[in-house]
């Protein structure tokens, strides 16, 4: 059975005392886990442009300060998104996070893991249902202590996204994040398209072509590395989401356990707090759903991301994320992340009190 750590505290009473983090994190096994010049890196969602529910750089400021107190060596880290936005390159993802969201407060590095645009990866071995190999960001391979910050909130594909989302889609390169996502090729809008055949020059798979004045994608070519839609200056190419729950949270699941394969030190916090229906990828400003719950931390994602979740249900009295998006039954990856091996279902919880 897991242990999961648990500080009751709302964003309000947090915000008048910011180093309750490092105070509750002390009563955790993380800081022993750290060792003195360690490469820690950081995995934390640095917010879309416009949203405003990500972790804030002032959340963790007197976490970082202890960390480097170790005498281990901390960064922030993320990878690029699929879709176009802010975060589709690591040049405007950088200036998004450092100068916009303002996590130069920090005085660490900021990385943008999957290289300039998404197409730095390695291939980690995965026995799953779905993928025999895994592709996810180079900079994982060599962390010495990965430490996940993740801000819960709700999915529209995923019911509710925390830690196991946050590494498992964090944590993959563009093409990675395309098939945990994808079970087909690009999608054409040929009212938009201007023939300008940027795509056709950047897919190094000879997979998109002109046919009778028209962009063709070829679906068997294709290997979904996403690389056009994130080059065509019209957003003509559209990513056929996957909206079958059941496949697309065992994909989801199976790049997580490859993550942790491939990383084997680390340590996850989640913060209940400013819970919104969507997640932090969303590019506008979002109300908080319910009374916030806290800070949970553990070593297991699984049993933190369930516990998690549990415990917010049992203080509304309701399943919040069901309510919210009731197509998804989204504890189903609960059962498939324990089933492959990801971690504990059962957990007790460890209330702290400062
Ligand atoms: S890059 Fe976009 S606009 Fe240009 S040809 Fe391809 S689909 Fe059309
Ligand atoms: S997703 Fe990649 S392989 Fe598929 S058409 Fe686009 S660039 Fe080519």
């Amino acid at each position: 059975m897991s242990k999961v750590y648990l500080l009751r505290r709302e964003l309000r009473e947090f915000e008048k005392e910011p180093k309750a983090l490092v105070k509750f994190l002390e009563k955790t096994p993380l800081f022993s886990k750290i060792k003195p010049k360690d490469l820690v890196g950081i995995k934390i969602h640095f917010g879309e442009d416009k949203n405003k529910g990500y972790i804030k750089p002032w959340y963790i400021k007197n976490l970082i300060e202890k960390i480097k107190r170790i005498g281990a060596k901390p960064f922030l880290f993320d990878t690029n998104t699929l879709y176009r936005g802010k975060r589709t390159n690591a040049v405007s993802h950088f200036n998004l996070a450092f100068f916009e969201h303002n996590f130069k407060l920090l005085n660490i590095p900021v990385i943008i893991a999957d290289g300039l645009k998404g197409k730095d990866y390695f291939e980690v071995d995965i026995e799953g249902k779905h993928f025999k190999r895994a592709k996810i960001a180079s900079l994982v391979r060599d962390l010495d202590f990965m430490l996940v910050l993740s801000h819960l909130t709700g999915h529209v594909l995923f019911g509710f996204g925390a830690g196991i989302k946050n590494i498992a889609m964090g944590c993959a390169c563009r093409a990675g994040k395309m098939e945990q996502h994808c079970e087909t090729a690009p999608r054409v809008n040929h009212q938009v398209c201007i023939l300008c055949k940027k795509c056709i020059n950047t897919c190094l798979y000879q997979a998109i072509s002109l046919k009778d004045e028209k962009i063709f994608i070829d679906q068997d070519k294709c290997t979904g590395c996403a690389q056009c839609i994130s080059e065509c200056p019209k957003g003509a190419l559209k990513i056929v989401w996957s909206e079958n729950y059941q496949p697309l949270q065992e994909r989801m699941v199976e790049y997580a356990k490859a993550v942790l394969n491939s990383c084997p030190n680390h340590f996850f916090v989640n913060f209940s707090m400013f819970i919104t229906k969507e997640c932090d990828c969303i590019s506008k400003e979002e109300v908080s759903l319910v009374k916030d719950l806290g800070i949970l931390a553990g070593s297991d994602v699984l049993s933190l991301d369930k516990a998690t979740v549990d415990l917010l249900n049992q203080q509304e009295k309701r399943d919040v994320f069901k309510e919210v998006h009731p197509d998804v039954e989204y504890k189903f990856q609960f059962e498939y992340a324990q089933k492959i091996g990801l971690g504990e279902l059962n957990y007790r919880i460890e209330e702290v009190k400062l």
